[in-house]
């Protein structure tokens, strides 16, 4: 017979308001409280027990059937959460509100939803974790960035998707969430598709919306106007994404985000401009080949003693500064820690005792900070108050002086905590107990109570013992049926008529007395009134804390820069580093005995060649670099690139001396790979890369071009490098590290102005070659690529065949003219009259007799002779 769909069984009320709620949040796993449990059905437990491994049942739902269920102990979600965020998906905790009624359903709210970027537990403390908002309007980007457990949070702008992507490479956020204009952007940033940021997720655009987006922010700062934070007419785009942002937050936080209380305007030009491909080619943070900090320039700084300090130095590192003050400022911090070691050390060793003030006080903001964090937070400060002291008054230098005033004292938090919270308070603190004795007189009247009632309870059982001669009696507790008399069942008889039967056991029977149950009521009643009173007394001191959020950052960002200038400085003198000269007067970039941080910590006892360099805007523009394979030429043009990045983070550098000009932009074009998920090749990759440079460098920028035009025919490639240079010179007057197998290159010096020939030196000895390292002045005429190819190992046969064919290529070439280019620099340099004779004066006329080291006079001289005889 036919069941009509009316016949069927309905689902259960609490399975129609479960789906009432699910539908406001369709794509986020709902955590449903149903008593002290979270239970997750149908499709959401699906997904939850498979991502959290917890075991699937189901429960019956009525016309339905079965209904996928599986759950978590209430107490367990912060374990839990995080998992399921980390696998991509977004939580939701549906609270029961109001007491259990028996017959009734419970009230249930959603009261956090968890999402990547919102999340507050289980994060790495050394890093920050941003969520962004971007907002797209006339083809313009604003984007704005916080770390909700931090406060802090930022506001820029971009002019297209590829700055977008650059800026968005540099936060790293955990989630981006964007309008409907923005969305479209999406399938032209092509570091979503590989992975390396999340992809956008189109929030309610309305939020958006100018006007709303304004009010939105003014009201969350309670501002009159925006300005105060430096917020103008230009930053539209950028207001938008604030009130998107913010809207997001209230939405998924459910409470007022206190510790976001101000915005900060970056000006683009007050940091280096890095594209995401130098920042990879640099290794700034993570290393290319193990893709963690190890081998980065992060794991060379990374001994901060504080989570505060380790997630300043990756800002640090990520944001050179452009601002010749702002880096003096630093460098004269670094420098005064340096001169006083002892100081320094005792400084350092005294702040590994400040935990994270910072993201405590993002716990407090929102009103999860727990007894035992207080507690310390409490001790934190008290280190924070004595480290203060011992080092008030001690420096000299404006930003130490300033970030130790910038300590608040917290004497008096740090009183009210010690004096109310117990030390041994847990996490765990629902069931109370971790408020003090003698903090509060009525708290302390309801425990003893308890402390008498063990007293009465004891007696009472002595005394019924006596009475009703039964010898094993026992007066005990249990959670659901309170407290009781148990009886074995040999006893029973003996039990007196006004005693009610409570439980029956296995071994006897259990009773209530009258008694028993007024000494039941003044015990449960003074625990539910202790209870609630110590709820009470520590929402009284976390709403105390609340007001000092923003000391709390103030001395959080103090201890970090203290802690990152410490950091650099034990560095300096742990790794022998000096202090660059920098500021807006200086245009070259000059270097001496400048070294590789990273290489040379992993050379593993052999020696680091130092090098020199001049780059300046007139005669010396561009260093031409030729040499072998191997010789070291990427590892000298990435050295110069980051002495120049470290020099404008306020670091001291890895050289005997260097003066760096203040660089706008660093661009490299190292190595290649393809792109295939952007349907590049390997060739299109760099010639992109090549094209950015070109459009975008100043004659402020430092270009670091390592092999162009490598990727494609012999002619095809030495004709675009060539070229490339000729425009570098004549248009850019960038400073430029160039280096190249095209040998022919090494022409261009003294005709292409600004172009000079270095070579890196080698050893060659009876067919094989020694690696020196050493950057020299002139051209290299040899790439001795057959001689590395033999060092890797190649079959002899192929290496002695390898051999005959250059052999036969080099005579063919010499009988043949070779191209040139252009009228203006027409080199053929197949003729005795073509020896570039600018190059060969201009090398001995840059050679100071009064310091070359013999080795390089005589390598240098070897090259000029060598060339001679050649032609
Ligand atoms: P190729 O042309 O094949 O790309 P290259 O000339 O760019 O080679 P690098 O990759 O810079 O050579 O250097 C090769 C290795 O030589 C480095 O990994 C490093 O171990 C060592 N090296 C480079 N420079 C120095 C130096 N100044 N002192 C000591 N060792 C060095």
């Amino acid at each position: 017979m036919a069941t009509s769909t009316n016949d069927k069984p309905k689902t259960s009320p609490m399975m129609e308001r479960y789906d009432n709620t699910k539908k406001l949040y369709p794509d986020v796993i709902l955590f449903y409280q149903v008593g002290d449990f979270y239970e997750m059905f149908r499709e959401d437990a699906i997904i939850a027990s498979r991502v959290l491994d917890l075991t699937l049942t189901s429960k019956s739902g009525g016309a339905e059937g079965k209904i996928p269920m599986c759950g978590i102990p209430i107490h367990a979600v912060d374990n839990y959460i995080p998992k399921l965020v980390q696998a991509g998906y977004k939580a939701a905790i549906c609270d029961q509100m109001g007491v259990v009624q028996k017959n009734t359903i419970m009230e249930r709210e959603i009261t956090k939803v968890v999402t990547a970027g919102t999340q507050t537990d289980a994060l790495d403390n050394n890093k920050n974790n941003y969520i962004a908002s971007v907002a797209k309007h006339n083809e313009q980007y604003g984007i704005v960035y916080a770390d909700i457990t931090t406060g802090e949070m930022n506001l820029v702008t971009a002019d297209n998707t590829r700055n977008l992507e650059d800026i968005l490479l540099r936060i790293k956020p955990a989630e981006i969430i964007v309008n409907a204009d923005a969305k479209k952007s999406e399938s032209f940033i092509s570091s979503i598709r590989l992975g390396s940021l999340p992809a956008f997720y189109e929030y309610s655009s309305i939020t958006f919306q100018y006007a709303r987006a304004e009010r939105t922010a003014k009201k969350h700062f309670e501002v009159n106007s925006l300005q105060v934070f430096d917020i103008t007419e230009a930053h539209k785009v950028g207001v938008m994404a604030l009130g998107g942002l913010l809207e997001y937050l209230e939405e998924t936080q459910k409470r007022n985000l206190i510790n976001i209380n101000k915005v900060k305007v970056e000006k683009a030009n007050d940091f280096m401009y890095l594209d995401s491909s130098t920042r990879r080619n640099l290794e700034i943070t993570e290393s290319m080949s193990t893709k963690t900090k190890h081998g980065s320039i992060l794991g060379i700084f990374d001994h901060t003693k504080t989570n505060m300090g380790a997630r300043l130095l990756r800002k640090f590192l990520n944001e050179p500064v452009v601002v010749d003050s702002v880096i003096n400022d630093r460098l004269d911090g670094v420098q005064e820690l340096t001169q006083n070691s002892i100081l320094a050390s005792d400084m350092a060793e005294n702040m590994k005792s400040i935990f994270d003030i910072e993201r405590m006080s993002g716990r407090i903001a929102y009103g999860s900070i727990t007894p035992k964090e207080c507690l310390r937070l409490a001790s934190s400060l008290q280190s924070a108050n004595e480290f203060k002291i011992n080092v008030e008054g001690k420096f000299c230098s404006k930003i130490l002086k300033n970030a130790v005033d910038e300590i608040y004292d917290f004497s008096k938090i740090v009183e009210i905590i010690t004096s109310a919270i117990d030390k041994d308070a847990s996490n765990n603190y629902k069931d109370g107990g971790f408020i003090k004795n003698g903090y509060n007189a009525e708290l302390d009247s309801y425990r003893m109570v308890g402390t008498l009632g063990a007293n009465w309870l004891s007696d009472l059982e002595n005394r019924l013992k006596e009475e009703t001669g039964i010898k094993n009696l026992k007066v005990g507790y249990n959670r659901v049926f309170g407290y009781y008399i148990e009886v074995s069942k040999g006893q029973v008889p003996l039990v007196p008529e006004n005693w009610d039967r409570r439980q029956t056991t296995t071994g006897g029977e259990r009773y209530i007395s009258n008694e028993l149950k007024e000494i039941e009521d003044k015990i449960l009643n003074s625990e539910r009134n202790a209870i609630e009173l110590e709820t009470k007394l520590y929402n009284e001191i976390k709403d105390y804390l609340k007001k000092y959020i923003r000391e709390f950052q103030r001395t959080a960002n103090a201890i970090a820069t203290i802690d990152v200038l410490l950091t650099f400085a034990e560095t300096a003198v742990t790794n022998n580093y000096t202090r660059p000269e920098i500021d807006e007067t200086i245009n070259t970039i000059e270097i001496i005995g400048g070294r590789h941080p990273v290489v040379e910590s992993l050379l593993n006892g052999v020696s680091f060649v130092p090098n020199d360099t001049l780059l300046d805007q007139d005669e010396n523009r561009t260093m031409l670099i030729t040499g072998p394979n191997m010789a070291g030429k990427s590892t000298y043009m990435r050295q110069v690139a980051v002495i120049t990045l470290l020099a404008h983070i306020g670091s001291f550098v890895p050289a005997k001396k260097a003066r760096i000009s203040l660089t706008d932009r660093i661009f490299t074009r190292i190595g290649a790979s393809d792109d295939l998920a952007f349907g590049q090749s390997t060739f299109m990759v760099e010639m992109t890369e090549v094209a950015t440079i070109l459009n975008n460098a100043t004659n402020k920028s430092l270009l670091v071009l390592d092999e162009i035009g490598r990727g494609t025919s012999t002619y095809d490639g030495l004709s675009i490098a060539w070229s490339v240079l000729e425009y570098l010179s004549s248009h850019l007057n960038a400073k430029t590290l160039f280096a190249t197998h095209y040998h022919e290159l090494t022409d261009l010096e003294g005709k292409v102005s600004g172009v000079k020939n270095y070579r890196v030196l080698v050893h060659e000895s009876a067919g094989s070659i020694t690696f020196m390292h050493k950057i020299a002045r002139g051209g290299a005429s040899k790439s001795f690529g057959i001689e590395v190819a033999d060092l890797a190992g190649l079959p002899k046969s192929v290496i002695e065949r390898a051999k005959e064919i250059l052999k036969y290529q080099e005579s063919a070439n010499s009988t043949a003219t070779k191209f040139s280019f252009g009228d203006e620099v027409n080199v053929n340099s197949n003729t005795k009259e073509n020896v570039n004779v600018a190059e060969v004066l201009s090398v001995l006329s840059d050679i100071d007799m009064d310091t070359v080291s013999p080795l390089v006079a005589f390598a240098t001289l070897q090259n000029l002779v060598d060339k001679v005889k050649k032609q």
